[in-house]
């Protein structure tokens, strides 16, 4: 007998996650969609306040996990475990403590789909748990599968099992084309990207319905579902994807996304903050921990108090060194050339495009 399955999403408080909420409450109400948001206590008041409008639209609590019971902050009590550690790149406890863990014991060992906000435009991964009860969808990517199951699927030693199913599923004038591509095997002069492409350029529906009947008989949660909406799906939703969809919401995007003025040598460059999260997010830019300066001075305090006995935010300088005058002046500056820079040839016309910057975010954090 298949087991219950559940459907769950983190909310971030960004504008991608919103986003993807928004997209399957209206595109897939059939789905039964467990919200959480997982609370470090150290989010912007923007965040909070975004959370509310979305739980009005869409009709339902959205759950808040926290790390500890105890009366201080998630984000407070394990830094006093960790005897006042700060977390970095290279020691990056909070993500596990305060949002992985939390989120995998609220699961336990329940099935779970969980559905992740990688964007069509974007090329990167996402958070993958690695617990086999807890399967990864991306609603908005052209294929919605993760790498571990793609690779599975086209793997060499699969291949005349995807043949098989292609010939029962697939369409009836495209059988040798699908036969072609299916059986030239994955090597060095055809990578596994370029099966994947093909494929994909054949039919979306028909590989997501592929890979499903692939899974089936598997202990992956998806395998146990008698249908699965998605499967029909053929959406790619890039960034101005997003902004629609916070549009047919009514919903605004979070006030630390509005681009606000600076002055730097007698001209005026603008900035906003990229993105969700704890104010004091150690992967945030330079001109971000400016911007927190400026907007929310008393967050730049207590981020501040945060460094003492030689542990800083940052790998070479401290936060009272960057609100000195010259060092200020010279972050706005290199901020303005960049974005002069990124003016100079732009991919898309829209200001935040321009300004999006997706290297240095914190991917694993936001599941
Ligand atoms: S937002 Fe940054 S500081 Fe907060 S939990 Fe995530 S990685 Fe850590």
């Amino acid at each position: 007998m298949s087991r219950k399955v559940r459907h769950v999403m983190g909310i971030s408080g960004g504008k991608d996650s919103t986003a993807l909420a928004i997209y399957m409450k209206i595109n897939h109400p059939e789905i039964d969609m467990e919200y959480y948001f997982s609370d470090t206590g150290k989010e912007l008041e923007e965040v909070y306040t975004l959370i509310e409008e979305l739980e009005s639209f869409l009709g339902k609590p959205i759950l808040k996990l926290k790390a500890n019971n105890s009366h201080k902050d998630p984000f407070d009590h394990y830094l006093d475990l960790y005897n006042g550690y700060l977390p970095s790149s290279m020691a990056r406890w909070c993500t596990s403590k305060l949002k992985l863990e939390p989120f995998e014991s609220w699961l336990g060992e329940d099935l779970a789909i969980s559905y992740v906000a990688i964007r069509g435009d974007e090329d990167r991964e996402g958070y993958v748990s690695t617990k086999s009860n807890i399967q990864t969808i991306f609603p908005f990517r052209k294929h919605m599968w993760s790498m571990e199951i793609l690779h599975k699927v086209l793997h060499n030693s699969g291949i005349d099992k995807l043949e098989k199913i292609y010939s029962e599923i697939g369409e009836h004038n495209k059988q040798d084309r699908y036969r072609e591509v299916i059986t030239h095997k994955q090597s060095a002069k055809y990578l596994f990207s370029q099966k994947l492409g093909d494929l994909l350029n054949l039919g979306i529906a028909t590989f997501n319905l592929a890979v499903y009947e692939f899974l089936k008989g598997s202990d992956y949660p998806i395998a146990q579902l008698e249908d699965y909406g998605l499967l029909k799906n053929e959406d790619s939703v890039d960034l101005q994807g997003v902004f629609d969809l916070f549009n047919s919401a009514g919903i605004n995007l979070p006030g630390y996304y509005n681009e606000v003025e600076y002055e730097v040598d007698g001209e005026i460059g603008t900035f906003h903050r990229s993105r969700s999260g704890c104010y004091f997010c150690f992967y945030q830019r330079k001109i971000e921990w400016i911007w927190l300066y400026e907007r929310h001075p008393e967050l730049f305090k207590m981020a501040q108090k945060y460094e003492k006995d030689g542990y800083t935010w940052m790998d070479n300088e401290s936060l009272n060194d960057i609100v000195k005058p010259n060092r200020m002046n010279q972050i706005k500056r290199d901020h303005l050339n960049k974005i002069k820079n990124k003016l100079s040839k732009p991919k898309s016309n829209r200001l935040i495009d321009i300004l999006e910057d997706g290297d240095d975010l914190c991917a694993n954090c936001f599941i």
